[in-house]
């Protein structure tokens, strides 16, 4: 470490006066939220770390900084922005900021659970648009009969930081929870109160499947036609891990047909949602712009550790 450092933080996020301070302490603190490649690649020039939330931290951005780059910090978890083996290649550190966030992600998740079983989200339109239960014809519309999380199961992709803490939260539901993590004993699922289970047995047994896996080559599409045709047509899926885990064309028809009861989607394969995306035109949906890790806890933790992280590799 010296201090003659140049940390990168190459997007737009929320850091801390404390996380500046002591990013200030290695060095200089230059903020590059530049989205296209080539001015990026300008501004990254002679850095030691760079941070990015979102940005891509392609080969050619590291190389831009050949020479005094060090590493790499994904301010967040999923790091499926950076160029993990390019970086490899070039001998540089890649840090995340693993366990930040899951407390606020988990709770996002149960969240959207609990709004597509209950349709908070169709009630509070129904009553905005001065209809209060229904359309006045004084009949209880059918999407506004909820189900209960109690007793019900819950399938988990992915038991991780995020997946444990949804798993703790679900049991004051009296949940029964199955978890799917091929990188997990099923020792080490079942001391959690859970069960271990095969991807195909979790989506044909779950009323809810809740998604907490990285986005990786194993995990694309790892939710598609075959396995969404397995949930029951009371199951509703929700996605707080990333778009592209899911294949959102086939999600898509199985919504339209009612073919599963709804679905919760804070991430999606391309981000911002476009406004031309059939999801926005469902009500068996409820969706949220990647809110997942957005709170004030988790954001000064994110803060704190990109600081620190960055720290470390510098
Ligand atoms: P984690 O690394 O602690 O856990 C991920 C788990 O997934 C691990 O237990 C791993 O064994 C498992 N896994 C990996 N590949 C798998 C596969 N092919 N099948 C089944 N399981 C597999 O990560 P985490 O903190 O729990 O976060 C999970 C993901 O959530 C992140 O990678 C990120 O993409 C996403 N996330 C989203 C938001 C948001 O704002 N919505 C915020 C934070 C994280």
């Amino acid at each position: 470490m010296s201090g003659t450092c140049r940390v990168v933080l190459a997007d737009r996020f929320f850091m801390t006066p404390a996380a500046i301070q002591l990013l200030k302490s290695v060095g200089t603190v230059v903020w590059a939220p530049e989205k296209a490649e080539k001015t990026l690649m300008a501004k990254v020039r002679g850095a030691t770390v760079i941070a990015a939330e979102y940005n891509h931290i392609t080969k050619d951005v590291m190389d831009a900084a050949k020479g005094t780059l060090k590493g790499i910090v994904a301010y967040g978890v999923g790091y499926n922005h950076i160029d993990v083996a390019a970086a490899t290649e070039r001998r540089l550190y890649v840090a995340n900021c693993k366990g930040s966030n899951a407390e606020a992600v988990a709770e996002l998740a149960v969240t959207l659970i609990l709004n597509i079983s209950r349709g908070t989200h169709t009630g509070d339109r129904l009553i905005r648009n001065g209809k209060w239960r229904s359309d006045q014809s004084g009949d209880l519309p059918s999407i506004l009969k909820g189900r209960e999380l109690a007793r019900k199961t819950l399938g988990l992709v992915g038991m991780g930081e995020i997946g444990r803490r949804v798993t703790r939260i679900a049991k004051g539901f009296e949940m029964k929870i199955l978890v799917y993590d091929p990188y997990l004993s099923a020792e080490i699922v079942n001391e959690s109160g859970a069960e271990a289970a095969s991807l195909p047995r979790l989506m044909a047994e779950a009323d809810y499947v809740s998604l907490h896996v990285p986005l990786s080559a194993d995990t694309k599409g790892l939710i598609g036609e075959a396995e969404i045709a397995l949930m029951k047509p009371t199951a509703y899926l929700v996605n707080t891990a990333r778009g592209a885990v899911v294949d959102e064309k086939a999600l898509l028809d199985a919504l339209r047909r009612k073919r599963i009861a709804g679905a919760g989607l804070d991430v999606f394969s391309v981000e911002p949602l476009p406004a031309r995306s059939q999801f926005l035109k469902l009500n068996n949906v409820v969706l949220t712009p990647h809110i997942g890790g957005l709170t004030q806890e988790a954001l000064e933790e994110v803060s704190r550790m990109t600081a620190e992280e960055s720290v470390r590799i510098a």
